[in-house]
């Protein structure tokens, strides 16, 4: 069965004092659920964030490096990440393949140093507003999963999970509409039952990311093949974020 996640993009934003304080909220507010909670802050927080987590959400990195280590100014490691108490990093934000010129083919890169270091990640994916109005945008989401995923084997593929978030509907306020998310989400699952085989595809953790909030999330949640959100905006308020878990 595919897991129940809502995870916090936090993207560049907050100071350290606001991190805390938002941290030290997080940690009254959540309850036990059968929901993996996971933030994403600034790498730079991940030790002290790690420090202060009472049990009820993980730490994760919003980018890493390929390499083991070395000479690569500015970037950061998975054993260095799992050092300092982070367990999962973002791989292929839009806003990473946009900014930062990250192809489907590095991307690949970056599954497969995470996988032979049994660092678990969430996958990004999600086309542009002008696929979406071409109405191509099926193709492109299966593309960037060909390219980047569909090289591993099953037993690899059915601990990955996937955020499809449509580029149009990130930090916008337009959010995909369920039936939208739901039509993206069902596709993805298939491709990944014609590539892996059904028992593999309903493993799949397929999460909903884009405008995402407390007034939408429960519809979202509701359909069957979204199994979470990445949260960008709505995960910097204590009170959204956990008003969206407890969506579930
Ligand atoms: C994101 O950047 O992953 C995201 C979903 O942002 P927002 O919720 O702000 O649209």
């Amino acid at each position: 069965m595919a897991q129940k996640i809502v995870a916090g993009n936090w993207k560049m934003n907050l100071e350290s004092d606001e991190a805390f304080q938002l941290i030290d909220e997080l940690n009254t507010e959540l309850e036990e659920s059968d929901v993996r909670v996971i933030v994403f802050p600034p790498s730079l927080y991940v030790l002290p964030l790690s420090k202060m987590n009472k049990g009820s959400y993980e730490v994760g990195v919003q980018n890493f490096y390929t390499a083991e280590s070395g000479a690569y100014t500015g970037e950061i490691a998975i054993d260095q990440i799992k050092s300092v108490g982070g367990s999962i990093g973002l791989i292929g934000h839009s806003e990473r393949r946009e900014y930062f010129n990250e192809t489907n083919a590095f991307l690949k890169e970056k599954v497969d140093v995470a996988i032979e270091k049994d660092f678990d990640f969430i996958f990004c994916c999600g086309e542009p507003l002008e696929i979406r109005e071409s109405g191509k945008q099926a193709d492109f989401v299966k593309l960037q999963l060909e390219e980047s995923l569909f090289h591993l084997n099953a037993k690899q593929m059915e601990d990955v999970i996937i955020a499809y978030e449509p580029i149009w509907a990130i930090g916008t306020g337009v959010t995909a509409t369920a039936e939208q998310a739901e039509m993206m989400h069902k596709d993805i699952r298939s491709w990944v039952a014609d590539k892996f085989g059904q028992e593999t595809a309903d493993k799949v953790t397929i999460l909903y990311g884009g405008s995402c909030k407390p007034g939408n999330a429960e519809e979202l949640f509701s359909c069957a093949n979204i199994d979470g959100g990445l949260i960008g905006g709505a995960s910097l308020k204590s009170t959204d974020f956990s008003a969206i878990i407890k969506a579930f």
